[in-house]
């Protein structure tokens, strides 16, 4: 792999911490890791934003124009990015949620396994490296719970409150969660 990898671009300086005051996670073999940091931050430690924003003289905001203004098509694709760690949080907690909203009310062993399983795999696989380790962290202190779709909802509640916690975010009230992931609000 070289540094013009598209997952892995150039970039030329070691920073800590990234525009929006995170700390920049780095891969195994030391390149920035586009899963587990913001785009913004991403793009300044591989050098596509500044932080003083020198071509426009808009400092940060100029950089966040930068990442707004990426928006041009390529052989009439949108160049849309790959997901950040925000993008890819929110996307996988919406399949995660969802997938315990559509869990049988009454799952069979086999149905139980399964999800048991997917849940370890999942934890395995998620892109962000260092969510990934938080999160199977989690899952061994707390088996997921496969009994019932209720049980399993709290579970994903109780994981995705877990997650919060440690971002500083404020706790969803896991009465809610039917409201959010299956029934609505109305
Ligand atoms: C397994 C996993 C581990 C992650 N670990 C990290 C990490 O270590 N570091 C990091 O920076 N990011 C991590 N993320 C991403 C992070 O959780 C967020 O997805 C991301 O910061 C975007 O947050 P958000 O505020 O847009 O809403 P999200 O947290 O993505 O939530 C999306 C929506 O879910 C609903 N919601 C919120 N909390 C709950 C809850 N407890 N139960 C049910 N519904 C809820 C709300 O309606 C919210 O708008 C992780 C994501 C996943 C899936």
């Amino acid at each position: 792999m070289t540094n013009e990898d598209s997952n892995h671009p150039t970039f030329s300086s070691k920073s800590e911490k990234g525009i929006t005051g995170r700390k920049i996670i780095y891969d195994k073999d030391g390149k920035p890791c586009r899963a587990c940091n913001t785009l913004l931050d991403f793009q300044l430690v591989t050098g596509k934003v500044s932080d003083s924003g020198p071509s426009t003289g808009l400092g940060k905001l100029g950089s966040s124009l930068g990442v707004l203004g990426n928006q041009t098509k390529v052989n009439g694709y949108a160049k849309e990015d790959p997901p950040d760690v925000e993008q890819l949080g929110r996307s996988s907690w919406s399949l995660l949620h969802s997938i315990a909203a559509a869990y049988p009310v009454s799952p069979n062993d086999k149905q139980r396994s399964e999800m048991k399983q997917f849940m370890t795999l999942f934890s395995h696989v998620y892109p962000c490296w260092w969510c990934a380790k938080d999160f199977e962290d989690f899952i061994k202190k707390n088996s997921p719970k496969v009994g019932s779709r209720d049980e399993l909802g709290l579970w994903m509640c109780e994981a995705h409150n877990e997650v919060n916690e440690k971002l500083g975010k404020s706790k969803f009230d896991c009465s809610f969660w039917k409201n959010r992931w299956i029934d609505g609000w109305d």
